[in-house]
């Protein structure tokens, strides 16, 4: 896709997985794109309910539209042969969703695959690199929405593997960084089906990177400390001491945390964590709606309100924040928007 499609209105009239490849590489040139489709699939779904498509179920006037696909043919390479030996499963950490931050090893394992289970996470774009005749299922989980189990993810490997499949699992930063990556590694080993692990870039280190913020930094900071905030603080579920977690002098990483950011902020101010210590809260990352918002621990949650920032995001708390932007911008921000 040579064309400059920065603000261009695109009108895509098929909702289906593969037209999801072509619909991520539309909106990673910026452009405005609306779905016109009875149904899409669940990363289409996902893509709208996050604002960053429009989706219509009813016919729409194609004459508005600077560019209107109607057949979606997502494959750009696709010629790789696969060299076919026993079924397989390759987990392939995919990074936070710039299709230049997948791993050489990653790509080289999307050419070679029959079949591609991915979520929404993922850089859909990426599978353009996939082969014209490889099976892309999507499996994408929204959060409290339309999702698969992780028992049918992980029986969709094991099934297409015994009928002698190279399966490629493409998840969104790194597999076992919140990912239930080992679940699957687990489910495939007792079924006898052989993997492999393809690390990724993840968003907890990348996403703060893309806004131009270090996890840590010589002189201010010895380490950083990831955790999950999809359960809140107190919570039976919850295994996180958060006294323990104020007194760390680490900078500290939140993934999945929009909804309990409240109650997380709470738990560290009153364990003790000065409540001006500077937060950052990096949604989207790596993609063209990338959004950054600088703030305190105690202001944050108002000001992501305020300014409507929502999930998928990666909350940064501690003094790097407060460095202030890299001048130079990093890798993926720099080649965003253009058509190279
Ligand atoms: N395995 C993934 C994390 C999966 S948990 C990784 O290593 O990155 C999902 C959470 O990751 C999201 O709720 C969000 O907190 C974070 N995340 C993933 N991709 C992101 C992105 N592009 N921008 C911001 N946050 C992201």
């Amino acid at each position: 896709m040579q064309l400059n499609l920065t603000g261009r209105s695109v009108l895509v009239l098929d909702g289906s997985a593969p037209a999801a490849v072509t619909v991520s590489a539309l909106l990673h040139r910026c452009a405005l794109v609306t779905v016109a489709a009875p149904a899409v699939c669940a990363a289409l779904e996902d893509l709208a309910l996050r604002g960053r498509l429009t989706w219509v179920t009813t016919p729409v006037d194609e004459s508005r539209f600077d560019v209107v696909l109607r057949t979606v043919a997502p494959s750009e390479a696709g010629s790789a042969a696969a060299v076919r030996t026993a079924g397989h499963v390759t987990l392939v950490g995919a990074g936070p969703g710039d299709p230049g931050l997948v791993t050489v090893a990653g790509r080289a394992a999307v050419k070679q695959a029959d079949v591609i289970l991915t979520d929404r996470l993922a850089p859909w774009e990426a599978l353009k690199w996939a082969r014209p005749d490889a099976e892309i299922i999507d499996v994408t989980k929204i959060p409290y929405g339309r999702s698969t189990s992780q028992e049918q993810i992980n029986a969709l490997l094991v099934e297409h593997a015994r009928a002698g499949r190279h399966v490629v699992r493409f998840k969104g930063g790194d597999s076992y960084v919140f990912g239930r990556g080992f679940e699957e590694v687990t489910a495939c080993a007792e079924a006898g089906v052989p993997t492999t692990v393809i690390p990724g870039v993840t968003s907890s280190i990348a996403a703060p990177e893309l806004a131009g913020i270090p996890v840590t930094h010589r002189g201010l900071v010895q380490g950083f400390t990831v955790i999950s905030g999809h359960v809140p603080p107190g919570h039976p579920d919850s295994s996180i001491d958060y006294a323990a977690l104020a007194r760390t002098g680490t900078t500290l990483v939140v993934l999945m945390g929009m909804r309990n950011l409240a109650a997380i902020a709470d738990a560290l101010v009153a364990a003790g964590l000065d409540r001006n210590t500077p937060c950052a809260v990096v949604a989207d990352a790596a993609s063209a709606g990338q959004r950054v918002l600088r703030s305190t621990l105690a202001d944050v949650v108002a000001d992501t309100a305020e300014a409507g920032i929502g999930a998928p995001a990666v909350t940064v708390i501690g003094h790097v924040v407060a460095l202030g932007p890299a001048a130079v911008q990093a890798v993926a921000t720099a080649s965003r928007c253009s058509d190279t």
